[in-house]
């Protein structure tokens, strides 16, 4: 069965979209450790971060490097980090998460965001692409 993020990818659940091109898609964490969370996919369905063939994990960091300076001149913040889990989705993301705190890295605090606010945040982003 593909993954959320897959279907995600595919147009068949709705995101916030950041970018996209032919092998990896960012788009905003829909429970926020803080507003312009994103996360960055490769199109490739693989689970765990070290199972990825060397290109495409070379390619997910240069393309969250990408992503992430965008988030860095959109969002006020005093550094955009950058760490992968994957307990939740078994499908590789990066998290780009912009930190003030230490707070923001913890993934227990969590930012209270409407859908207006998550629009104005991905075109905030987008347009720092
Ligand atoms: P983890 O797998 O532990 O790295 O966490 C998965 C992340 O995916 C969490 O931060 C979730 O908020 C996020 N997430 C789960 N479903 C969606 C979705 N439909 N859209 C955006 N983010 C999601």
């Amino acid at each position: 069965m593909p993954s959320i993020f897959t279907k995600i990818i595919a147009g068949e659940i709705p995101c916030y979209k950041i970018a996209e091109d032919d092998n990896f898609f960012a788009f905003l964490d829909i429970n926020p450790n803080a507003k312009g969370h994103t996360l960055c996919v490769p199109k490739k369905e693989v689970d765990k971060l070290l199972d990825l063939d060397e290109p495409t994990f070379m390619g997910l960091m240069a393309f969250s490097r990408k992503v992430g300076k965008a988030i860095e001149a959109a969002i006020p913040c005093d550094r955009v980090g950058l760490t992968v889990i994957g307990l939740e989705v078994p499908h590789v993301h990066v998290h780009l998460i912009p930190l003030k705190s230490m707070e923001n890295a913890t993934f227990q605090y969590k930012e209270r965001m409407t859908p207006a606010m998550f629009e104005e945040t991905a075109q905030k982003i987008r347009q720092k692409l």
